[in-house]
């Protein structure tokens, strides 16, 4: 089993010519409303890509928090711990241009109120074969569940984005970094991918930088490198394409297979998931990876 420890935000996407100055009222074209935040996004993909997956955290109150409980639940995640704090589910607000240009806000709301592992959530991270985390739970919740898995002796998957400082307590608990090449470039100050991967395996044991379009460079302690290359699509919305790849990632690893094939069965679900819009609705099932890897 994969758990799963972070945010879950309803992404209301306004699509216009253009954006409003302060103050001004436009007319937009569309508007749709998308169930994501990091956290779904990997579970979501984790249970498509065929994993038996658990999410913790939080949604509100509201509406939005039903229906981001169904997104999971219906993907086929276990939804049987996730909070329900009083008031609104987190959001983020995004208005989309003409230009495919973007202004985003985030309220983190439910995801806000997340503490540390309750004594149910350490009992289920402890009996999991990995825990997933990203960066849009509050920091001390994010650390207290790695430490929480690592005292368990549970590998310990971190997204560290969207991009801050690591604390040294969180970061000692990770087994492997996954950030993009940009997070990478931000927490060790190397723009060169693999400068920057030497520089990450002073602190983790493995780290993973993804490359967009390029693919993904492994690297482990013991020496091993590895780049795995993209698989060639017509990307059409690379969005959540590295939680697609981290949620991916997490089920092949869990399984037993070696670094090299869980890498390339990653890059599969992630070149799928690019050639389709949106974010959840966009991962591929385990029979589309399976028949991508031929
Ligand atoms: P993030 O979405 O976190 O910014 P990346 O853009 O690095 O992460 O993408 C994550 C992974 O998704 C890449 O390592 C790659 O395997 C896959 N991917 C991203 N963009 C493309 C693309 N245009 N074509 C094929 N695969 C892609």
């Amino acid at each position: 089993m994969i758990t799963v420890f972070g945010s879950a935000n309803m992404d209301l996407v306004a699509y216009t010519a253009r954006a409003p100055r302060l103050g001004e009222t436009v007319t937009g074209r569309d508007f749709r409303t998308v169930p994501g935040g990091k956290g779904a996004n990997q579970a979501v993909a984790a249970a498509r890509a065929g994993g038996r997956v658990t999410f913790l955290g939080a949604v509100g109150a509201d509406a939005f928090g039903a229906e981001l409980r169904d997104t999971l639940a219906g993907a086929g995640v276990d939804v049987t711990l996730l909070r329900r704090a009083p008031g609104a589910s987190g959001i983020a607000h995004i208005v989309v241009d003409d230009q495919g240009g973007n202004s985003i806000i985030v309220v983190p709301g439910a995801n806000g109120t997340v503490t540390g592992p309750t004594a149910a959530e350490r009992d289920l991270i402890a009996a999991s074969q990995a825990l997933l985390l990203q960066l849009e739970l509050p920091m001390p919740a994010v650390t207290a569940a790695a430490r929480a898995a690592r005292e368990a002796g549970v590998p310990v998957v971190l997204t560290p984005a969207p991009a801050q400082p690591l604390p040294d307590d969180l970061i000692d608990a990770v087994t492997l970094l996954l950030p993009n090449e940009h997070e990478a470039a931000g927490i060790t100050g190397a723009a060169d991918p693999g400068a920057a991967l030497d520089k990450l395996l002073e602190r983790v044991e493995e780290a993973v930088i993804t490359l967009g379009s390029e693919g993904a460079l492994y690297g482990s302690r013991p020496g091993e490198r590895l780049h795995v290359p993209a698989v060639p699509v017509q990307a059409v919305d690379t969005t959540a394409a590295g939680d697609t790849f981290a949620g991916a990632l997490a089920v092949a690893r869990a399984e037993g297979r070696p670094m090299p094939d869980a890498l390339r069965f990653a890059a599969a679900a992630a070149a799928l998931s690019v050639r389709r819009e949106g974010a959840s609705t966009s991962m591929p099932l385990r029979a589309e990876i399976d028949a991508a890897l031929g």
